[in-house]
């Protein structure tokens, strides 16, 4: 068993900057929970906070139900893994793995069965001998991982692990961090700036902004129904169009427009927005729900192409309506070129609506 709680956890530095701010998450038994956030948003300091690296300035921090506030990094049963792996340099692969259990004091032939097991799980077997200088990025990032699981500790804590590799090296151990916390059934946290690590990796992901906690939940939820603008446009790629849009009554019908994008309400969305008519909103739409048409709908994007972008599978258009830009994805068979005027129907049940002041969802379900 391995539950963590944090209550209301706050962290203030020296010089007064409240780096987190009343965070309350319940990380279950055996859950991959992602903490995710731009640069500077307090993610770092949360896991640090957990792993007893940083003071916590106030709230509690609860592991298995016992109070972990004050106990050292050493007794709270976890292991952290870095972005910069921290080997040491002068000591072999085996050694590496190996010291942390030496210096709490694990028998040899303990300490030698971890050891081989985990170079057998992370396929580093034959590199048990060399030091890390004569090892790739990606193999030090397992030697890395490998020295947390010999501990078998109730927790793994990973700070931005796969920052330091290749794109096509990062998708690879994504990959086998996902695995190997299968196969561990592990309570595992982890840190990203990268929210496509987030959505693939965390059965629950937590957002944050400036110190705080935007929204729990698993990836669709926060995907399908972001509380508010800053968790639309910080996960998916390319982003969720968001663009401020008047709210119009024309003959009964709650109507959202900007220059060259007209919404029509349907019936079960009409009473949300009425409140709204006369003013103004955000409207939000993923590049995926905008479907390129020759036969304009009632709710229809005209815009005209300013960049085309083939990828192959699909086409990415920017699309450009004098207000706002907007991108939206089309299928390789139809040829677009910069300057045509094309129209796009949106799925209007799948479109997001902020206030513009609060920023907040206007459909959001808790
Ligand atoms: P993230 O991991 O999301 O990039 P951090 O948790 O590292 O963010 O930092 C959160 C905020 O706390 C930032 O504003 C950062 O400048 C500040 N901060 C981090 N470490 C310290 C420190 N040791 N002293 C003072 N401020 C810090």
């Amino acid at each position: 068993m391995a539950e963590v709680l944090l209550k209301d956890i706050t962290k203030i530095y020296d010089g007064g900057v409240k780096a987190v701010d009343k965070a309350n998450i319940e990380i279950m038994d055996r859950e991959f929970v992602v903490l995710v956030g731009p640069s500077g948003c307090g993610k770092s300091t949360t896991l640090r906070m957990i792993a007893g690296l940083e003071d916590i300035s106030d709230g509690e921090l609860l592991i298995d139900g016992k109070r972990m506030n004050d106990e050292a990094p050493k007794d709270r049963d976890i292991a952290m893994v870095f972005q910069n792996y921290a080997l040491y340099p002068h000591m072999s692969v085996y050694d590496n793995m190996a010291f942390g259990l030496r210096i709490r004091k694990f028998p040899k032939a303990e300490i030698d069965a971890r050891v081989k097991e985990a170079a057998q799980i992370l396929d580093i077997e034959e590199l048990l001998e060399r030091k890390p200088k004569a090892l790739s990025g990606g193999q030090r990032q397992r030697v890395a991982v490998g020295r947390a699981i010999v501990r078998k500790p109730k927790v793994f804590l990973f700070d931005e692990p796969l920052s330091n590799l290749d794109a096509k090296l990062r998708v690879q151990m994504r990959a086998e961090i996902s695995s190997l916390h299968t196969r561990l059934q592990a309570t595992m946290v982890y840190v990203t700036h990268d929210q496509v690590e987030a959505m693939t990796m965390g059965d629950k992901i937590v957002v944050m902004k400036s110190g705080l906690i935007q929204q729990i939940g698993t990836p669709l939820k926060l995907y399908n129904d972001p509380i508010n603008r800053f968790v639309a446009g910080f996960m998916g790629t390319p982003p969720m169009n968001i663009a401020p849009a008047d709210v119009t009554e024309e003959g009964g019908k709650i109507v959202v427009k900007e220059e060259g994008f007209t919404v029509v309400m349907p019936k079960n969305r009409e009473e949300t927005l009425r409140p709204y008519v006369g003013k103004k909103v955000l409207l939000g739409v993923r590049s995926e729900d905008l479907t390129f048409t020759k036969k304009p709908e009632a709710s229809n994007l005209k815009a005209t192409v300013t960049v085309v972008e083939p990828l192959g599978n699909e086409t990415h258009l920017y699309l450009d309506t004098k207000d706002n830009q907007f991108i939206a994805r089309a299928l390789p068979i139809n040829e677009f070129n910069v300057g045509d005027e094309v129209n796009f129907t949106p799925d209007v049940d799948m479109m997001q609506f902020f206030d513009i002041e609060t920023e907040r969802s206007l459909f959001y379900k808790a």
